[in-house]
């Protein structure tokens, strides 16, 4: 039997991960990522992410996943069955990349927007009956979460679909309106801007405000921290397009914007509100002056 087949659009942080657990689901994955250093990366990352498989027993072994990565969308043969983009958060780059990805006429085409409205990345398609939101979180083979987002034009075809493949990546389906920011990011991102304020407000240290909301309201991680995981410039991304939809309570502070042009763009940087090493934590990365 051929075996079906997903492409994810941008093989970053997002991109690596759905590309895995998308092979994991017995789909041969094609990555599409146009920086020749980062693709370098992604495969090294993937490599990591099936030896970790293998060793937890979720792999049978390194032959039973297929990954590919090319640097262009036309190096692929039509007719996927699935494509997901996973380029930064920017309107005019997405919209882009899935018109592209559209010429190759795959069953089903999703975005990873964070925040952007699927209606608003729909406009100019040929075909925006088949665009839906698949919005996964970040680590994705460890988080169980998915958000189905449905646009104006997505048909419940589509929307089915986008299910189907949500339930055969081993992930919890949850159906959400189109509106900016869906159900998580926009209850995310205000947590996380709130405490940007705070450590402008020199209310108390990153670490200590991380610290109230672990042990005072039981999140796993606190807001600053998980703002350095997702990174910082995402998170920027999306306070601006948040921003524009919402008003003033989404403004992006002046601290996020100020860390995001000294590139501290938290874990992957090496730095953000704390210092990371190999993905590690380390200590509180001090201010900006
Ligand atoms: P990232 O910057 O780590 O990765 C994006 C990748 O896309 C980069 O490697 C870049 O080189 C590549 N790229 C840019 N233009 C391209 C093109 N035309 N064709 C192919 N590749 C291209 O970003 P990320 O954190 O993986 O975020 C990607 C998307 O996922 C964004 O929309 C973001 O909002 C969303 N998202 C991010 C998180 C998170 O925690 N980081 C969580 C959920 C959703």
């Amino acid at each position: 039997m051929l075996q079906e087949r997903f492409v994810v659009v941008g093989a970053g942080t997002m991109g690596v991960g759905i590309g895995y657990v998308a092979a994991v689901a017995g789909y041969r994955v094609e990555l599409v990522e146009v920086d020749p250093d980062q693709a370098v990366r992604a495969r090294q990352a993937l490599d990591r992410l099936v030896e970790t498989g293998v060793a937890r027993g979720k792999l049978t072994g390194a032959d039973s996943v297929r990954t590919d990565i090319v640097t262009s969308l036309d190096e692929l043969a039509g007719g996927p069955d699935v494509v997901v983009e996973a380029v930064p958060e920017r309107a005019d780059l997405k919209r882009e990349v899935l018109r592209a990805a559209q010429a190759l006429r795959p069953g089903l085409l999703a975005t990873n927007t964070s925040s952007i409205s699927i209606g608003a990345l729909a406009a100019g398609l040929d075909a925006p009956d088949r665009l839906l939101g698949l919005h996964f979180f970040n680590p994705v083979p460890a988080m169980a979460l998915l958000e189905v987002v449905v646009g104006p034009a997505t048909s419940e075809e589509t929307t089915a679909a986008g299910l189907a493949v949500a339930r055969r990546l081993g992930k919890e389906p949850i159906v959400v309106r189109d509106q900016p920011g869906f159900a998580t990011s926009r209850l995310g991102v205000a947590v996380g801007l709130e405490a940007i304020r705070m450590v402008e407000d020199g209310v108390a240290s990153p670490a200590d405000i991380d610290k109230a909301m672990v042990l005072g309201y039981r999140h796993p991680v606190g807001p600053l921290e998980l703002t350095d995981i997702v990174g910082l410039d995402v998170r920027l991304d999306i306070a601006r397009t948040l921003h524009e939809a919402y008003g003033e309570r989404f403004a992006p502070p002046a601290l996020l914007v100020s860390m995001v042009e000294a590139g501290r763009l938290g874990r992957k940087s090496g730095e953000g509100f704390y210092r990371w090493e190999a993905g590690v934590r380390l200590a509180d990365a001090g201010l900006p002056a």
